[in-house]
């Protein structure tokens, strides 16, 4: 499988030409290469069908042929947008969705802001589908608060989807000001609907917020989620502390499969409020989840002699820090099951972790979650020697 963009340095799918059976060879390789030293590392588990997996689009407008209002990605080490209509690692109804914001941004002759001029309106356009309910988010990032005919640009979006047979469920305005390349500014208005999407993951609800971390492939999310159960092997009473929890996944799908008492940490707001609302929808009351650094969250945790006999820790790309890794050692749960989207920094902190402590890796689980990407997603079971 080829794609056009690749030849105007897209840089989105750098594993594209090779075949899917090698990429998975080779990040298995790059993992045990990484990893090998700390535990046994299984095999990784690939897709089976690897394209399409993507249900969260971001697509920044800019000004195309003849002065018309297009959108797609930065190139490769640019920051020209590359004009994308199709992708092979985005959902295809988001892809159609994206068309629609165009045609009624179009209609509603919105301007594509000018990072270097500063001029103009629409920013960048987010979008999200729960792809087990089929709901769909727009989130339409703005250069300034006013929005010029919200109400014409909702009716024009609506109905320029359902002509490519798509509903669109909620749409928001994302107010973003600022001299930056971070997406989303701090204030929102919802313009229709709810404001946020709902999807189902190993049998249980999520309600996701448009500035909410949400993984990006809910095929895939499922395998990792599983094994991560699968390691913490739950009996029924332990206390459970999900770190870096974002909108609750883990912890609750943790509570659903026997945990016995839950307490999740996570440092955006809108997330824990995501995932106190969640786990009222999945009628689980043993759980709860407070906004704070997942550092500090732990230290205090040890202070207070908390003994929780699983932890689990899915930090961002940078990974976890001192802080979070002595109080752990200092709390010294049972099980620490580490779902990480870095092998570089899961390596740097699980040497931390076996030179400071009698932790060690029991088993190591790469999950190819961004097939055609150098991306690599492991969970880890560590337990004391
Ligand atoms: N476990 C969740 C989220 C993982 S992504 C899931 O599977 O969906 C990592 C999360 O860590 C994000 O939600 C991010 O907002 C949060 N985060 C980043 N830095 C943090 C910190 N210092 N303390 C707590 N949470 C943090």
């Amino acid at each position: 499988m080829d794609c056009k963009l690749r030849a105007k340095n897209c840089g989105g799918c750098p594993l594209l030409g090779l075949d899917y059976a090698e990429q998975l060879k080779q990040k298995e390789a790059a993992v045990k290469k990484l990893l090998g030293k700390y535990g046994p590392v299984n095999a990784i588990r690939g897709m089976e069908n690897p394209y399409h997996y993507r249900n969260k689009v971001i697509s920044t407008f800019t000004t195309g042929w003849g002065g018309k209002l297009t959108s797609g990605i930065y190139a490769a080490n640019s920051h020209k947008v590359l004009p994308v209509e199709r992708c092979l690692l985005q959902d295809e109804v988001l892809d159609k969705t994206m068309e629609a914001v165009r045609a009624a941004a179009i209609a509603c002759r919105y301007q594509p802001y000018d990072e270097d001029k500063g001029t103009g309106l629409v920013r960048h356009c987010l979008l999200r589908r729960g792809v087990a309910t089929g709901q769909v988010m727009v989130v339409l990032v703005t250069a300034q608060p006013v929005l010029p005919g919200a109400k014409n640009f909702v009716r024009a979006l609506l109905a320029e989807a359902e002509k490519r047979g798509v509903t669109v469920t909620t749409v928001v305005q994302n107010v973003n000001p600022r001299k930056t390349s971070v997406v989303l500014g701090d204030a929102e208005k919802v313009l229709y609907g709810k404001g946020y999407i709902e999807d189902i993951l190993c049998g249980c609800r999520f309600r996701i917020s448009p500035k909410s971390f949400y993984q990006i492939n809910p095929v895939q999310t499922e395998v990792l989620y599983g094994k991560a159960i699968e390691f913490a092997n739950l009996k029924g009473n332990e206390t459970v502390l999900d770190t870096y929890c974002g909108i609750g996944t883990i912890g609750i799908i943790a509570a659903k499969n026997g945990a016995g008492n839950v307490i999740g940490a996570e440092l955006n707001g809108d997330a824990v409020r995501d995932a106190i609302v969640n786990a009222r929808a999945n009628n689980l009351k043993n759980i709860r989840f407070y906004k704070a650094d997942a550092g500090e969250f732990m230290r205090e945790a040890a202070d207070e002699d908390e003994k929780p006999d699983v932890v689990f820790m899915d930090p961002p790309r940078a990974g976890s820090d001192r802080k979070f890794l002595n109080s752990l050692i200092k709390m010294s749960p049972k099980k620490v099951v580490y779902v990480s989207c870095n092998p570089e920094t899961l390596a740097r902190d699980l040497a931390y972790l076996t030179q400071n402590s009698p932790y060690k890796a029991q088993k190591i689980q790469p999950v190819d979650m961004f097939p055609h990407t150098a991306h690599i997603e492991t969970v880890v079971l560590m337990s004391r020697k």
